[in-house]
């Protein structure tokens, strides 16, 4: 096994956060590095869901106000407990929807066009229901989506350069929706910078950080980044389905919710069942309707987990994680066909390792065969997202070196190069 594999076991032996993997259930036949899409269940949110449960079998409909975790105020309180993992007030979160709704909901309320300012800017390697999202938007204000929708051009298919994306921030501008880390090849979008360059022209700007959120650190608050929204599926371990967040910065706290419902509603006011709504006085405001709590429940458990391991070191270890395999898939897999397509640099890159290949789908089918769960995305992209909770520098080891094997062995041509329904 050699010398890479003795460094793999020093750095598990070192490695302050190893006792976590024993919060989560990990199948120890399997390697799962598919956390970017679909997190482990862990023991913490297990429990916190059966307690949801149990607060219904025991109290019915006062579960809304009694029990352990009140459900009437449930989503607040995720929303201040997250507040920490995006450097935001506790008031300007809430734990509500998902990421397709939220982001339809603070389109509604932050694209305000006006004289010849009516565009939104987005990019064009975004993740589809972004622009989707976008597209309808536009639409029901009347615009035509192909002439008041444009997009930041990537030169190489899989990044962007910061200065392209402000160089598109013209006049014509009204809001910008962009990813904090692009969804393929994980690059970092200098939120801050950015941010001030919207500012600078008196453009709102908004970001989806489905795949940064639990992995490094954020300043949103400081930043002043106007609003937020993500998923807690993926790297936050909350489930499938599980239910979203958003954020609005507490300069917009009066800011009418372009789409509103009962659950917006001030919590003292809501039940008065008055006509004219008087909307809550923080980013509560953003709220449609009854919250999902079976779905949101895993979030108080997950959310522990956060809070005991620290958001930095955290990022200390998936860097490390994605560092060590970015090393051994440069030595073992040479002259194979791979490229690394994500960005090299420590603050340029999120928490997976995007690896292009002509064979991807196949050599993905091959990857399952042998134990190893990684992430295809057509045409050629093979996500490995090592999560530094419950992963290991030997998974890593381990899922580079099968690699190899399926590449010397040629066993992906047993395999038609063709994505499944769900890929
Ligand atoms: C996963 C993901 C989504 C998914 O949105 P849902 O509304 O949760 O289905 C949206 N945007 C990005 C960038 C994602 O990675």
């Amino acid at each position: 096994m050699g010398k890479s594999y003795a460094k793999a076991r020093e750095l598990d032996q070192s490695d302050a956060l190893s006792g976590f993997r024993d919060e989560f259930y990990v199948h120890d036949e399997t390697i799962y590095f598919d956390g970017n899409s679909l997190g482990l269940l862990s023991k913490r949110a297990e429990k916190t869901t059966l307690d949801a449960l149990e607060s219904w079998k025991q109290y019915g409909i006062d579960g809304w106000t009694e029990g352990e975790t009140p459900w009437f105020y449930l989503s607040e309180k995720l929303g201040t407990k997250t507040a920490p993992l995006i450097g935001a007030r506790p008031s300007e979160v809430v734990t509500t929807g998902s990421t397709t709704v939220n982001l339809h909901q603070l389109v509604s309320t932050f694209y305000q066009p006006e004289g010849s300012k009516t565009k939104i800017l987005a990019d064009e390697l975004a993740f589809p229901t972004d622009i989707y999202a976008l597209q309808s938007q536009l639409q029901l204000r009347g615009y035509d989506p192909e002439e008041h929708l444009v997009f930041v051009k990537s030169r190489d298919g899989q990044t962007f350069h910061e200065e392209a994306i402000i160089e598109k921030m013209t006049e014509d501008i009204a809001l910008i929706v962009l990813p904090s880390v692009l969804y393929r090849s994980g690059q970092i979008l200098p939120m801050k910078r950015l941010t001030e360059a919207a500012h600078d022209r008196n453009i709102a700007i908004g970001f989806d950080l489905c795949h940064s959120i639990g992995v490094f650190p954020h300043h949103l608050h400081d930043w002043g980044v106007d609003f937020a929204v993500w998923c807690n599926y993926k790297y936050l371990n909350a489930g499938p389905g599980a239910v979203g967040g958003l954020f609005v910065h507490q300069k917009h706290g009066h800011k009418a919710p372009g789409l509103t419902g009962w659950f917006g509603s001030r919590k003292d006011k809501q039940f008065d069942m008055a006509h004219d709504m008087t909307p809550a006085e923080d980013a509560g405001a953003y709220q449609l309707g009854t919250p999902h709590i079976l779905s949101a429940a895993p979030l108080i458990g997950s959310l522990e987990l956060f809070e005991e391991a620290g958001a930095e070191r955290l990022r200390k270890k998936s860097l490390a994680l994605t560092r060590y395999m970015m090393e051994l898939v440069e030595s073992k897999l040479q002259g194979m066909g791979f490229t690394i397509a994500n960005p090299r640099e420590d603050d340029r890159r999120g928490g997976h390792v995007y690896l292009e290949h002509r064979e991807a789908a196949r050599i993905c089918k091959a990857l399952k065969a042998e134990g190893v769960i990684p992430d295809f995305r057509a045409p050629r992209g093979i996500r490995l997202a090592p999560v530094p909770f419950y992963n290991t520098f030997t998974e890593v080891w381990h899922v580079i070196d099968r690699l190899q094997m399926i590449m010397e062995k040629e066993t992906y041509k047993k395999y038609e190069n063709k994505r499944g329904v769900v890929a």
